[in-house]
């Protein structure tokens, strides 16, 4: 390697050159942060529970490849994934012992890939059951199974009526179907107006793991409870939970963050977001008053301007529904979107902003100086969660984890 910054998929003319400004933007990763979330999540669940990370939607935009390694150091040792392809990529990163987790979409080429290499996975309809058991005896070796129950969410699950057909499967194969989970998944537990729903869903989920129980199905793990549920509803922590949105320093909605600051009276924010996303400044330059800036008469200079602009846009993640709207952050100061924001820049006004020059370093989030660009202002600004601003960030852009500060020695 040598070249730290030496990124592996280029020709080889190219691997000493800085990854970093490959593409027109990077994003940083905060291995202290992810440290100080993880080990916040895990003071919250009983040393028993088993703590899966999922890292599904390329862990939350983070970047599976980059940032397994860092969740790896934390500790962590199980993932939860949506697809095989999600599945492989952990697989191909992750150390050998740590353990994966489908929650979603299998085709039934996968099946056979899935059993042979002991990945687990969620199984919510009587066809996957059947065909798991099928491909299972093909090859002569037991799938780790997690059934999913329907308690309220209406999406997928088996339903009560379904329950003696799987008793009565599972019971007559078990060198075939290894009953690893029994789980749900909560119809919103960050929104404190559906209380009685996921109320009504925990008692449901409780219920029918009891029956199964004395039926016979005991599983190595009950599952239930994601970031919200952990929060707001802390009798869902079973055998496992599986934590997406709050390991990546970002609470599932701000009433949940307000009420569990205020509930446990913590004046700091224990989730620290690790990710920061930056550019540089592309070009400068001056227009007069009364000149239409960037495409179409979005925007009218008042005043003679400076305008920079940068190289991302929608086509690079950055929404359009901050055209004339958003903010981004350069020399510590925050210099507004003008215009509409283009497929691969934007345009911002820095007449204010003295200094401003090309290859200057621009914050879209995180800190410069004094100022934060938070992915919650971010997302108000365009009206999306956290989750799909997050999750929208091209996979492509280079991820550069930070260096860790000297460890204390003690
Ligand atoms: C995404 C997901 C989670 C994690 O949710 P967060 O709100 O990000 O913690 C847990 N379980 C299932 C089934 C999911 O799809």
């Amino acid at each position: 390697m040598g070249q730290p910054d030496a990124f592996p998929g280029l020709l080889p003319l190219h691997t000493a050159l800085p990854k970093r400004m490959l593409h027109t933007s990077f994003i940083e990763l905060d291995q202290e942060a992810l440290n100080c979330n993880i080990r916040f999540l895990k003071s919250l669940i009983p040393d028993t529970t088993r703590f899966s990370m999922v890292v599904k939607a390329n862990a939350y935009g983070h970047g599976i490849e980059d940032l397994l390694p860092l969740i790896e150091g934390c500790g962590v040792d199980h993932f939860s994934v949506f697809s095989v392809a999600e599945a492989m990529r952990v697989q191909d990163v992750m150390r050998n012992q740590n353990e994966v987790m489908i929650m979603g979409f299998i085709d039934d080429d996968y099946l056979d890939w899935a059993i042979a290499e002991e990945v687990s996975f969620f199984v919510f309809t009587m066809e996957r059951l059947k065909a798991t058991l099928a491909r299972a005896k093909a090859l002569d070796k037991a799938a780790r199974i997690h059934l999913e129950l329907e308690t309220g969410m209406h999406r997928t699950g088996f339903c009560e009526d379904q329950l003696d057909e799987i008793v009565q499967l599972l019971q007559s194969n078990p060198e075939f179907l290894r009953l690893e989970g029994l789980c749900t998944h909560y119809a919103g537990a960050e929104d404190f107006g559906i209380q009685d729903r996921i109320e009504e869903q925990i008692a449901t989920f409780n219920r029918l793991c009891s029956e199964l129980g004395r039926r016979g199905l005991h599983p190595t793990y009950r599952h239930s409870a994601c970031s919200a549920a952990l929060f707001n509803y802390p009798e869902t922590v079973m055998d496992m939970v599986r934590i997406g949105i709050s390991s990546y320093g970002f609470w599932p909605n701000e009433e949940t963050r307000r009420s569990y600051l205020r509930e446990h009276q913590l004046r700091e924010d224990p989730l620290k977001r690790i990710l920061s996303w930056k550019s540089k400044v592309l070009s400068v330059n001056r227009v007069p008053e009364g000149k239409y800036v960037s495409y179409g008469q979005a925007y009218l200079t008042t005043r003679p301007s400076k305008i920079a602009t940068v190289p991302v846009g929608y086509g690079y993640g950055f929404s359009r529904d901050l055209s004339n709207n958003g903010h981004v952050l350069i020399g510590g100061q925050r210099a507004p979107i003008v215009g509409y924001v283009n497929m691969n820049m934007v345009v911002v006004d820095v007449t204010e902003i003295p200094g401003v020059a090309v290859h200057d370093e621009v914050v879209l989030i995180g800190r410069q100086g004094d100022q934060v660009m938070t992915v919650r202002s971010f997302s108000d600004m365009n009206n999306s969660m956290n989750y799909e601003l997050l999750t929208r960030l091209p996979g492509h852009i280079p991820k550069m984890p930070l260096p860790m500060a000297a460890p204390v020695q003690v």
